[in-house]
């Protein structure tokens, strides 16, 4: 039980878990770069970015220079890269912590060239090529020119090129090996004219788990390392899904048949029953759209979401459940004990993808970490029983169960 009166516990064995799934299907070689942007998809990045390095990760992919720069200022020293695009004003500071950045044009180059000049540095940049994704990327046919481009320019060094995979089902989608054909033909036009160097990288989770261009240098899983693989997609049994968020049940109360709950009143008592209230809303990740819908775990039965959340409440029917008492926990998603509440069948509910979910546990709910103490590192024999100490970002989540 947790002192919070709600709270994200993050599992960092299931994380350490979920790398070593991703290890074996990607190949013992593959460098893993784990995209922890977006707060590591709510999980907290600092300590699941110096956890995920102690598993062997041996880079990280990020959203926005800030994120990079969050990530430097804890300490962490390992490859960053800012995998989709910065603006001139993050240039400056990136560049001074050497982190790498994705480009996919001459105005990115040149910029970030001169910005490099005037530091006395290096850019460090990753060229990515859009074939199908139609967001960021350089289009397959001005690849070429725009990678003899960057070896032209003074103060930036080539140290990777990518491509980002449009579909959720990887290799059981036609056009995820379109894509890949797509860059294999400017990687071999590149080699032709020896202009390419460094990582090579595609695979996001989807791809790693459906073998989609695999037998590059490096891939960048994001939500699978988290225990969650969208669709029922090859090998989804195999992850431990690290985030159950939680909440003390803080009021109870028998209503009467006819009673209302909530805004609008959109739940109305039939008979009598009882009603528990939860301290947290959609503020702190409970979709708004559960209401009415969702349903949360309590003493092993689910209770269901009554009436609309509510910014900061929530309100659940528990007149079924037995012994119920103020205090007790109750999940929101992810395990409660032997009974599991999964993330896919909140987000469905909620008419969306369990990335947002994880993504929108609010600020002002803690994370508390458990496990993640019994490393053992890559290549020291288990028999060993490696006990690291904590690192200094781990500290202050130390876990209060
Ligand atoms: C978010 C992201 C990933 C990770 O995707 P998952 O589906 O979470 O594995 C990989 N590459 C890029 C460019 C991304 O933006």
């Amino acid at each position: 039980m947790s002192h919070h009166r709600a709270w994200a516990q993050i599992d960092l064995d299931a994380i350490a878990h979920n790398i070593a799934v991703i290890r074996r299907r990607a190949g013992a070689r593959v460098r893993i770069m784990l995209v922890v942007k977006a707060d590591a998809y709510g999980h907290g990045a600092v300590a699941i970015a110096h956890h995920a390095v102690r598993c062997g990760v041996g880079a990280l992919g990020v959203g926005t220079s800030a994120e990079a720069l969050e990530l430097r200022e804890s300490g962490l020293r390992a490859p960053i890269l800012v995998l989709g695009t910065i603006v001139d004003e993050e240039a400056a500071p990136a560049l001074r912590h050497g982190v790498e950045i994705g480009i996919h044009s001459s105005d990115r180059v040149q910029m970030l060239a001169k910005v490099a000049k005037q530091l006395g540095c290096v850019a460090r940049v990753h060229l990515n090529i859009d074939t199908g994704m139609g967001r960021l990327g350089v289009l397959p046919e001005r690849a070429i020119s725009l990678l003899e481009e960057i070896r032209e320019a003074t103060n930036l060094d080539l140290r990777g090129v990518m491509t980002h995979v449009s579909s959720a089902k990887g290799a059981l989608d036609p056009e995820s090996s379109r894509q890949v054909q797509a860059f294999e033909a400017v990687l071999a036009a590149a080699r032709r004219r020896d202009l390419l160097q460094g990582w090579i990288h595609v695979a996001n989770s989807a791809a790693i788990f459906t073998g989609l261009a695999a037998g590059y240098d490096t891939v960048r899983p994001g939500i699978s390392a988290y225990g969650i693989l969208p669709g029922g997609l090859p090998g989804a049994q195999e992850l431990k899904t690290a985030m159950t968020l939680c909440s003390q049940i803080v009021f109870l109360k028998d209503v009467p048949a006819g009673a209302n709950v909530g805004y609008d009143s959109t739940w109305t008592a039939s008979a009598g029953t009882r009603i528990a209230t939860l301290p947290l809303g959609y503020n702190d990740g409970v979709s708004w759209r559960l209401g009415n819908r969702g349903e949360v775990l309590v003493r092993g039965q689910r209770a269901p979401v009554i009436g609309r959340v509510s910014m900061d409440y929530t309100t659940i029917d528990v007149g079924h459940i037995r012994d119920v008492k103020v205090g007790d926990q109750a999940v929101l998603f992810g395990s409660a004990g032997t009974q599991d509440l999964s993330l896919e069948e909140v987000a469905r509910k909620a008419g969306t993808i369990p990335y947002e979910i994880t993504c929108s546990v609010g600020k002002r709910v803690p994370r508390v970490y458990v496990g993640g103490e019994d490393m053992v590192l890559p290549g020291q024999s288990p028999s060993i029983g490696a006990r690291p100490p904590l690192d200094a970002a781990l500290k202050p989540h130390t876990p209060s169960r």
